[in-house]
């Protein structure tokens, strides 16, 4: 096994999370009515190692919208069928220094990296686009879910259609991008402007549960491949892209502090959630909904920074 000594681990594991759940920092994001009537207490903690053991505490099965953490799963899946070149053509690999709404390109004009709105809205695009142009939204949307689903041991996925509508509804910023960028020539020729946007909106609006996504971080922590079925969902070398700029992009602007503090590849959603990926040994998918001021769940980062004192998982624990 990768982590030999499994219950002892839990055990920690579980002690960490009752020493978070005592956290009642942050806020609720309230942007749309469905995410703010989420109750804060909500926290749950699942774990998923590349060799399929797995642990879950709290609020483990109510499913919640994937939101932001989308955005490296629709870039892996650009970048295996489009491969880097063309993606990054698109989109850069910059930490932006601002929001993750902040209305912004970089010097070359175009969006900063695809873990912020503006270069996961421009990734949407290119898998509108460029992937299959003759499917219909319909079939790009199954199609696309169908991967998320592969990426979580093929465990059935939701889709919460009042979420998408408000936030289809309540989108003024994310269409600004979407002019701002349209301006700057930031799509790819015959991209469907309108058809981008609610395909954007749509893979915010799946829905999962701590533990799915769990296994969705040990399918990245295992290269692509996922440790339940054994599928082969994303190359190697897509996953690494994927990884490398989590790691530097992942957590909006405490990205910089997150990888310096706590060091592992983590990618943070507006409704509470953090994959965290821990390569070659797991993934762990923390959820509770109050947000910091930058936006991340503060329970979900304080597990994080505890985690990484009692445990040598830091990228550069082991010199
Ligand atoms: N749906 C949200 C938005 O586009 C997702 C952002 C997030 O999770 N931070 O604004």
């Amino acid at each position: 096994f990768i982590i030999p000594e499994f219950q002892e681990f839990c055990k920690n594991i579980e002690e960490i999370y009752w020493k978070c759940k005592d956290n009642t920092d942050g806020k609720v994001a309230s942007y749309i009515p469905q995410l703010k009537r989420m109750s804060p207490n909500y926290w749950g903690i699942s774990i998923c190692t590349i060799d399929g053991q797995r642990f879950s505490v709290g609020d483990v099965a109510i499913p919640f919208t994937i939101q932001s953490c989308s955005k490296p799963l629709t870039y892996g899946i650009a970048l295996d069928l489009l491969g880097a070149d063309v993606v990054h053509q698109y989109v850069g690999q910059e930490p932006s220094g601002r929001n993750f709404n902040e209305l912004i390109l970089d010097h070359n004009k175009k969006p900063h990296n695809p873990m912020i709105n503006a270069g996961a809205i421009l990734i949407c695009s290119l898998l509108k686009t460029l992937v299959g142009p003759e499917m219909t939204s319909a079939e790009k949307f199954d199609f696309t879910m169908n991967y998320f689903e592969r990426l979580a041991g093929n465990e059935d996925m939701g889709f919460n259609n009042a979420v998408f509508l408000s936030e289809r509804e309540c989108a003024d910023r994310n269409y600004a991008l979407g002019f701002y960028m349209r301006e700057n020539k930031c799509f790819p020729e015959n991209s469907k402007f309108k058809e981008c946007m609610d395909f954007y909106f749509q893979c915010c609006s799946l829905e999962v549960t701590c533990d799915q996504l769990s296994v969705i971080g040990a399918t990245l922590a295992n290269g692509g491949i996922c440790p339940l079925t054994e599928e082969k969902v994303l190359k190697p070398e897509s996953v690494r892209d994927v990884l490398s700029l989590m790691h530097s992009c992942g957590m909006y602007d405490y990205s910089g502090q997150f990888a310096f503090k706590v060091g592992v590849p983590t990618k943070s959603g507006v409704s509470g959630a953090l994959l965290v990926v821990i390569p070659n040994v797991m993934g762990i998918c923390l959820w509770s909904p109050p947000l910091d001021a930058l936006g991340n769940s503060c329970r979900g980062v304080q597990f994080c920074e505890e985690l990484i004192k009692k445990f040598n998982f830091h990228r550069y624990d082991n010199l």
